[in-house]
């Protein structure tokens, strides 16, 4: 019998190291799990299509400048590509791809009938005006306009990008298409079709996983002890939920500084203070001690949430960390190899895939929205996304009981089989 050819397409050579080499391994030790459907596993191991455009512009000085864009589709069986645009000098395709892929594992792991897509541009947008971002955005957009839509692929704002950027992107797409279809991106302003709770979304689903855990685990969370590295859109909001409750948020830490207090920091003095001092984040806050930022993984915490960056928790700090429960509100924060350690040490991680999948969650009530010309008040945004969120931690717990396995494992088991279920089932065209 002929074989299939198992060796990978060019492009994917040299990129087994990196964020993609990462998401492999991670489907590697989900592939056990899947019984007779692993034989589509390879499926989840290729992006479905990835787009490299040229961006030309005219800077303001009269100059013409190239940046390098990108917008990957990894899986698109559950529905319309669903992904972020981020905008960043170290932009690259193993990035994309590995970030297109989370998106897939995201929205199919909390059940949500998109599929996973993710775009970006290698720029600093601090070094570029106003006028030049539009620009680029514009040209961006138009690029990639034969594969975006809102029945194809929606994007949304990620690291560097807002909703001003979305509304530009949203325009360029209705004028090519003389379209009116507000669902082509979300993450938009009010006025433009946004959702209420969107901003806030994240960060509460980053609260109402963990609430979730500690309940599994019979951790009482009034006055339990909270860690949160990254105090911007996700941490910043998740701190509120917790000191609202009676936690105390004990450690905090920035790009700039750490600080820690143990009787809690004053988290609505600090979130003021963050809010008075655009860009220079907790820097100079007087009312806590500044710690040194490697002490920082040191603290005994009952709950600890990286919020900042991939790749914080590694080989190198996880056997140092004293806590209970690692809620991931960052994409990709803790390595292969650190998720064993914690496992090892009977530290449970809700994993970035469920924990902060607040934010895609809120994103399909926006595209909901926008499709049906009818919106819905606060309440019930924040009531859909919490039941939503704590049904999904309920599917995957009850996924890791059976196969005992990480609550990570467990979300990709689930993910996963609901992916490749479909593909088995809709077969291959032509
Ligand atoms: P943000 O820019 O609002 O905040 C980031 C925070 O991290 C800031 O406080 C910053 O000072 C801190 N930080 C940056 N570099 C750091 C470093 N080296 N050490 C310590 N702290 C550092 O970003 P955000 O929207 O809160 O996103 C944070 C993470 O959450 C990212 O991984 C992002 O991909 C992920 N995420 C965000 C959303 C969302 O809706 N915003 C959704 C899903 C996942």
């Amino acid at each position: 019998m002929k074989q299939s050819n198992p060796s990978l397409p060019s492009y994917l050579e040299r990129t087994e190291v990196g964020p993609w080499g990462i998401f492999l391994e991670q489907i590697d030790r989900v592939a056990p799990h899947l019984g007779s459907l692993s034989k589509w596993i390879e499926t989840l191991k290729r992006p479905k299509r990835i787009l490299i455009v040229d961006i030309p512009i005219e800077l303001d000085n009269g100059q013409i400048a190239h940046f390098e864009g990108y917008r990957v589709q990894h899986n698109i069986t559950l529905g319309p590509g669903k992904g972020g645009v981020r905008f960043h000098p170290d932009v690259d395709l193993s990035e994309v791809m590995a970030l297109s892929a989370w998106m897939s594992i995201k929205c199919s792991a909390v059940d949500i009938p998109f599929g996973g897509a993710k775009g970006g541009i290698r720029i600093n947008p601090h070094d570029y005006s106003a006028a030049e971002l539009e620009r680029v955005t514009r040209r961006y957009t138009a690029e990639i306009s034969a594969i975006i839509g809102p029945e194809q692929d929606i994007p949304a704002p990620d690291v560097n990008t807002n909703s001003q950027i979305m509304a530009w992107m949203m325009d360029t797409y209705m004028g090519l298409n003389g379209s009116h279809d507000k669902g082509v991106v979300t993450g938009k302003p009010i006025s433009l079709g946004g959702s209420l709770g969107r901003e806030r979304s994240t960060g509460r689903g980053v609260f109402v996983t963990a609430l979730e855990a500690a309940k599994d685990l019979g951790l009482d969370l009034q006055g339990a002890r909270i860690s949160i590295q990254g105090f911007g859109n996700v941490g910043g909001v998740a701190a509120e939920y917790f000191h609202e409750l009676g936690a105390k948020v004990i450690a905090i830490q920035d790009y700039h500084v750490s600080l820690y207090n143990e009787q809690g920091l004053d988290i609505p003095a600090l979130r003021a203070y963050c809010a008075q001092n655009a860009g220079k984040g907790l820097q100079g806050f007087e009312s806590a001690d500044e710690i040194d930022s490697d002490d920082f993984w040191d603290i005994p915490s009952d709950i600890l949430v990286p919020a900042a960056l991939e790749d914080q928790i590694n080989r190198q700090n996880a056997g140092r960390i004293q806590t209970k429960i690692v809620v991931e509100g960052a994409n990709g924060p803790t390595t292969p190899a650190a998720d064993d350690i914690l496992k090892d040490k009977g530290i449970v991680v809700v994993p970035d895939v469920l924990a902060n999948a607040g934010g895609v969650t809120v994103s399909y009530f926006e595209w909901v929205q926008n499709r049906a010309h009818f919106y819905w008040d606060e309440a019930t945004i924040y009531e859909r996304l919490d039941s939503k969120l704590r049904e999904a931690y309920q599917e995957i717990a009850a996924v890791a009981q059976k196969h005992q396995t990480s609550l990570r494992t467990a979300a990709y088991i689930l993910a996963c089989t609901r992916i490749l279920e479909v593909r088995a089932t809709r077969g291959l065209f032509p």
